[in-house]
């Protein structure tokens, strides 16, 4: 299982990129990146925003972005721990998010934010999220929030 641990003021510049998405009506998606080393719980050390194409209920890293994006992760020597995307309504995984996934790896985590993350705050944000980890068979599965199984922590 990949756990990952983040501050609040990760949560917050996320929640911020997420709702500007949401302001203009459209959906938008944001990577949380950790230092190279496989380690569990990875420490999330950057917010980066992809340049991206979004409506109200997708978004697409065209492949400029994705290059940007990966010559990102090679001069920064980071890696992608999670994606997170918010949906209009309700926070699930869809068949088009299973399409489109940037991570794609087992392990892989994609969160999802409800309601443009108009209503998440940094207090609420585990209520909120829904977060998925991809797994052996291809299959995106919803995780806790709680527990010994959650797969999100957060730091003061
Ligand atoms: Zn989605």
């Amino acid at each position: 299982m990949s756990a990952i641990i983040c501050t609040r003021k990760v949560l917050q510049k996320t929640i911020a990129v997420l709702r500007r998405g949401g302001e203009r009506g459209e959906e938008r998606v944001a990577l949380w990146l950790s230092g190279s080393a496989a380690r569990t719980p990875a420490a999330i050390v950057e917010v980066y925003e992809p340049d991206q194409i979004a409506d109200v209920d997708y978004f697409r890293l065209p492949p400029i972005s994705m290059r940007s994006l990966m010559d990102h992760l090679k001069a920064t020597r980071r890696r992608i721990a999670a994606q997170i995307h918010t949906h209009p309504g309700r926070a699930f995984h869809s068949e088009v998010d299973a399409e489109w996934a940037i991570v794609r790896h087992v392990g892989a985590l994609s969160l999802v934010l409800p309601r443009f993350a108009a209503t998440t705050t940094t207090e609420n944000f585990l209520e909120e999220v829904m977060a998925y980890e991809f797994s052996r068979e291809g299959d995106w599965n919803l995780r806790p929030n709680i527990g010994p199984d959650a797969r999100v922590t957060v730091t003061a």
